[in-house]
């Protein structure tokens, strides 16, 4: 299954109508936060990726929203892996978010913007013992632990630390979350988490193991899910799992619920916050725990896009349109076959007549193809085109495959722009390599 969609795709007015950061403006052009790509391309080059901090916010302050009208105990740590630029993580952290890392790299990234130790969850099946040690000797809220294994070998850490851990359970709720297989977590199948029938047992060992506090359960069923329907099964394996545990006298004083809220990537809506909120009270509003969530890509995918220049057009018996940026930029297509809409800039070429074309990148892989069969106007060379909804495992998932330079990013705030990453230059390719 390559995506949970399977309408028809959209044409280009229906992604612009779905997406209110951007509009079409007869002189300017495509503009993102009312600010013309076009003057951004010509300004930093292309490619570049374009990010949207009003965006970010606002996604923020809904997701915040949705959650306090259902009164919910909740903080949110932005999952530091959907994108992990410093200006995005401070974005979050003065909205008041904690972190959620995966290596001790994005929990330095997290630091390094002011997010104190407490205010981060450490989730990952193999963290290594140094890493475990530098998290613990910076005050780590809460680890997040995946097996019985890392259980001891984090309790044999702190107890020589003379600390204690904080940590949860990861549960495998065995729950298919109807996502891609490649970015599913929560069945029995993957390599995510503790089998529920095995957390008594362990949490019960935990409690009694030097250097760790157990403070309660924590879940992660995978990504971009568009309905509440595997979230409410998931929560309710997860609110009997507090009641059992509180059954045989343990303490449960938190519930981290993960992350995984999608988005629409055609022009359906993303997942519903209300009816996400509604579900997380009816399911765990009761059991009166701490209540955390880490979502990623819902707080910064639509919030971005990667804009490149088509350097040609190929005619084969197909038509081959072959743009600046390519797969070592965004990955998600070769990766997960991952649909992103593809937007021309230009205001005449938008409203031009459309023929079906491939849109690829210029690296020596077949993989490198952001869309087949696409229906797009002439795109002549030199003209630019938006690849949409790529704020997310976008520019982190990027290399220097092929030698090309990483490209610059430049974030949008209050109508201004800015340069948050340099283009790199091409001698700093092999800056760092010892001949
Ligand atoms: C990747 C990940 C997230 C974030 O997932 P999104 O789909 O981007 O919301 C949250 N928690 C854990 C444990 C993860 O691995």
């Amino acid at each position: 299954m390559a995506d949970a969609f399977t309408g028809p795709e959209p044409d280009l007015a229906a992604l612009l109508a779905s997406r209110p950061a951007l509009s079409m403006q007869a002189r300017e052009g495509l503009c993102f936060e009312s600010v013309p790509l076009n003057a951004i391309a010509d300004q930093y080059g292309t490619p570049v990726w374009v990010y949207g901090a009003g965006s970010m916010e606002a996604r923020y302050k809904a997701l915040r929203a949705a959650l306090d009208a259902e009164n919910l105990p909740a903080h949110i740590h932005y999952a530091v892996k959907a994108n992990d630029h410093l200006a995005i993580l401070g974005l979050f952290h003065r909205l008041g978010a904690g972190a959620d890392v995966v290596s001790i790299g994005e929990f330095l990234r997290a630091r390094r913007v002011g997010v104190a130790g407490a205010e981060i969850v450490y989730s990952g099946v193999g963290k290594s013992a140094a890493e475990i040690e530098a998290a613990l000797a910076q005050g780590i809220g809460q680890i997040n632990v995946e097996s019985a294994e890392e259980l001891e070998m984090i309790s044999g850490i702190a107890a020589r630390m003379g600390v204690s851990a904080p940590v949860a359970l990861r549960m495998n709720p065995d729950v298919d979350a109807g996502t891609h297989a490649k970015i599913t977590t929560g069945l029995a199948e993957n390599k995510f988490g503790i089998a529920a029938a095995e957390i008594p047992a362990l949490y019960a060992r935990a409690a009694s193991l030097p250097g760790i506090k157990p403070r309660g359960i924590a879940l992660h069923i995978g990504s971009q899910i568009l309905s509440t329907t595997p979230y409410a099964e998931a929560y309710a394996r997860a609110a009997a799992m507090v009641g059992a545990l509180r059954a045989q006298g343990q303490s449960v004083e938190v519930l981290d619920l993960g992350g995984g809220l999608g988005i629409g990537y055609h022009d359906e809506p993303g997942l519903n916050l209300a009816a996400f909120a509604a579900t997380v009270r009816r399911a765990v509003g009761g059991l009166g725990v701490q209540l955390l969530l880490e979502p990623g890509r819902y707080l910064v995918g639509p919030a971005g896009l990667l804009l490149a220049s088509v350097i040609l057009q190929k005619r084969t018996e197909k038509r081959f349109v072959v743009l600046d940026a390519a797969m070592n930029e965004l990955m998600r297509p070769a990766l997960y076959e991952a649909w992103h809409g593809i937007l021309p800039v230009d205001p005449a070429l938008f409203h031009g007549a459309q023929s079906p074309a491939d849109v690829v990148g210029p690296i020596c892989e077949s993989a490198d193809c952001f869309a087949e069969g696409r229906a797009l106007p002439d795109l002549p060379p030199g003209t630019r085109v938006a690849l949409l909804d790529t704020g997310a495992y976008g520019a982190v998932m990027s290399s220097a495959y092929n030698a090309r330079p990483r490209a610059a990013s430049v974030l949008i705030e209050h109508g201004q722009t800015r340069l948050i990453t340099p283009r790199q230059a091409p001698q700093d390719l092999w800056a760092d390599e010892i001949v």
